[in-house]
Formats: structure tokens, sequence, C-alpha cells
């Protein structure tokens, strides 16, 4: 392998011999730990994008990490021709983390909505009576659930669909935080499921109103239909509690979880639910030859060991007052920041320009100039979402060094 000497080198690189299905911002990253990276060059940032929400306990955390060596020198894959002897242990562990009676474990997130979306449909033949082939889901306008043929045939976003049709029928989307137009698609029989994201992370950061999960998960129990949660950005401590639906006290009939359920370690996967939803699915008919592994479910549980232990939510919750409290100084002030969203460490700040525009990348890039690295998402939003082990204090020098840039920006402009 070759010696990586600059970042302008790793960059070729990936360029010349790596598909271009990302536009990366160019910072090339050699190392990681707790809230910070450094790239090749040595040169030290605060990760604000936290591997998009899959490592809230910080990078290379020291208990995540000696799991991993420990069980990569016992044993590691065995598959599931085999019992082995912690997934039994994982999956206890996993259910009664979560309150659930049983959980079927693959590896990446899309995996996971994939595997809900089976489990529902074969739910809704099996239990609801719904006529073979006819199951709907709904969905919500401006979801991202992964990147799958089925799950980019219910998405919103143009480039992530032209020309990867034809598509999987079956879902029905409405507007999302619209509960009158969810209770009207709910009126279709043959409805199965309502597939939603807490809080809308990809799109950027849509919080929806106080009451809409209560009202929708009543909603679906009133059509005996089943209100799935897709956890895997909001899940895991990162918006101030457990999962995002416990802001609202609501119990999905199945939540969805993945990234941080890992630490940034392994990709781990979960779809969780109980015995009357789980038990329609039988041998042979879903699984995944690395879902469930010795490796992943070892470093699975020794995150979120992590996230109770360190009172991760409780943090995050805190932190995140602060930060959008100091965004929203900055509003006022600002003519370039529009508004500050967020849940807990989950947030993210609107720049006053065009979705066109380049304005909120050029924040990027200055941002990281300055030491700081998070990412746009979707033209002029900016998505903040640290490790939850920050401290209050790095937080503070945080928010000094977005202020410090956003007024820069000001000037110029
Ligand atoms: N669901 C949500 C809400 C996500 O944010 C993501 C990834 O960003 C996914 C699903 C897909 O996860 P993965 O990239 O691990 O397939």
């Amino acid at each position: 392998m070759e010696n990586l000497t600059s970042s302008s080198q790793a960059i070729e690189l990936e360029d010349r011999y790596g598909a271009h299905n990302y536009h990366p911002l160019p910072v090339v990253l050699a190392r990681g730990e707790g809230v910070f990276l450094w790239d090749v060059e040595g040169k030290r940032y605060y990760d604000f994008l936290s591997a998009y929400s899959a490592v809230n306990q910080g990078h290379c955390h020291p208990r995540i990490k000696q799991a991993l060596i420990e069980q990569a020198g016992i044993l590691t894959l065995t598959s599931r021709a085999f019992y082995n002897d912690v997934l039994g242990p994982f999956e206890k562990y996993l259910t009664e983390y979560f309150g659930y009676d049983k959980v079927l474990p693959m590896n990446t997130g899309a995996e996971g909505v994939e595997t809900a979306i089976k489990i529902a449909r074969k739910w809704g033949y099996e239990r609801k009576g719904v006529d073979e082939n006819a199951a709907k889901i709904i969905v919500a306008d401006g979801n991202f659930h992964g990147r799958t043929t089925t799950i980019i045939s219910f998405s919103n976003d143009r480039n992530a669909r032209k020309n990867f049709g034809p598509y999987t029928a079956g879902f029905v989307k409405v507007p999302y935080d619209d509960i009158s137009a969810l209770e009207s698609a709910l009126e279709d029989p043959a409805v199965v499921a309502f597939l939603v994201e807490p809080i809308q992370g990809e799109a950027g950061v849509f919080v929806p109103q106080d009451g809409y999960l209560t009202k929708a998960k009543a909603a679906c129990q009133s059509k005996n239909v089943l209100f799935i949660a897709d956890e895997i950005q909001t899940g895991i401590a990162r918006t101030g509690k457990l999962l995002a639906v416990d802001h609202e006290n609501v119990r999905p009939d199945m939540l969805i979880l993945g990234k941080a359920i890992s630490g940034g370690f392994y990709p781990v996967s979960a779809v969780l639910a109980d015995d009357h939803i789980m038990n329609v699915i039988k041998p042979g008919q879903h699984g995944s030859t690395f879902g469930g592994n010795p490796l992943g479910v070892k470093v699975a549980m020794a995150a979120l060991e992590v996230v109770k232990d360190e009172n991760l939510a409780e943090n995050a919750e805190r932190l995140g007052v602060i930060f959008r409290q100091r965004m929203q100084e900055m509003v006022g002030k600002s003519d370039l920041v529009r508004l500050v969203r967020g849940k807990g460490l989950l947030n993210a700040i609107v720049i006053n320009d065009s979705e066109e525009s380049s304005t909120a990348w050029d924040i990027c890039i200055a941002l990281a100039e300055n030491g700081l690295l998070a990412k746009p998402t979707h033209g002029n939003i900016i998505r903040f979402a640290p490790p939850l082990v920050m401290t209050e204090i790095q937080l503070n020098e945080c928010c000094d060094i977005i202020e410090r840039v956003i007024a820069k920006f000001e000037t110029r402009g």
C-alpha cells in the first residue's frame, strides 16, 4: 500500500480509484480521539458531524476498543448456521435495554429499514389479513432511510432516484408533521405500517411539532397499523434522550437502530419488536451472513454500556440547550443565519441564501480552516452533531469558532 504523506495525495487517489458517489470536504483524516480528529498534516479539528451520528460515544472510545480487541482474538464470525455464545446474551441485553420482546440483528442502517419493511408486510398479510401483494406502507415527504433500490423508491430526493428505476411499489407519501394527512392515508385498509423519522436528520434536522408522534402513534393504533420509528440517526442519546420518541413517551411497534449502536467501530443495526410482530419471521425468510456476529454484538454491548455509564443522553440534553442559545444569539445579530433548530446535540442552522448557493459549503470550508468539521445537508442547511462526550468548555469554544466564521462571512457580504 502507498504511504500517504499529504492530503492532496490522498484526495488524488480517491478521485482516481474510487467511485465518485460522495462529495467530501477536502480534509483528509488520519486519527480520531474523543471529540477530536486530526488530518494527515497533523491539524486538529473538532468533529461536528460524528460520522452522521454514528460516533456518539466519541472516536476510538477505549472501552469499545477493548471489547473489539478482546473478541477479535476469540471468535469473530460463525454465520447463523450455528449458535454462538455471545449472540443470545446480546439479544437479552438489547431487548431489555430498549424494552422489546425480540431483536433481529443486521449490519447497516439501510438493511435495518429493509428488515422492518419486510416484517411489516408479512405481519400485514398474516396477522392483519391484507390481500397478498397489496400491502402499503406510509412514509413521510423528505424522508431519508438509506439508499437501497426499495428505499430510494419512496424518497423525494431526485438525485438519489433518477435513473435507478423501476421502483418498488407499495409506498404512500404524506407530508411530514401533518397529522390530518396521515389520518386520511390511514383510511386505506391495505396500509400495514407508517415508517417515520422522529426528527428528519438528512432533510435538515426538521423537528415535528410537540405531540405529532403521540398523535401519529394513536392514529396508527386505531387502524391496526404498525408505527415504525427509524431512530438510526436520532437514537442512542443523540437528541437528549435514549430515543427521540422518548421526548413524547411514544413506544413504536417497531424500532430501527443503527449507527451509534456500535459507536463507530463496526456496522451493527437492529430491528426491535414484540413477539406478535417478530414471530411472523421464520427460518430462511430473512438474514445476513454478518448479522449478529460475535465481534459486532460485543462491540454493540460495550457501546451501549458507555451511553448509560457516561450519561450521554443527559449531556446531550444539557449541551444542546446551551448550543441553541448561543446560535440563537447569533441569529439575532446576523443576517446570514436565518434560524437554528434541533434537539439535544442534533441541530442545524439555516443559511439565509438560496438552496443552490454555495454559501453553506463555503462556510463549512472556513469552519474546517478554523478547526471545526461540519457538512451542509440539503443546500443551505448546516447540520451540527458533535460526539456526545463533549464538555461544556469545548462546546463553548466551538460556538466561538462558528460565530467568528459567520461574522467574517457577514463582513464579506
Ligand atoms: N435511516 C436514517 C434516518 C439515516 O439517517 C440513515 C443514514 O444516514 C439511514 C437510515 C441509512 O443508514 P446506513 O447509511 O447505515 O445504511
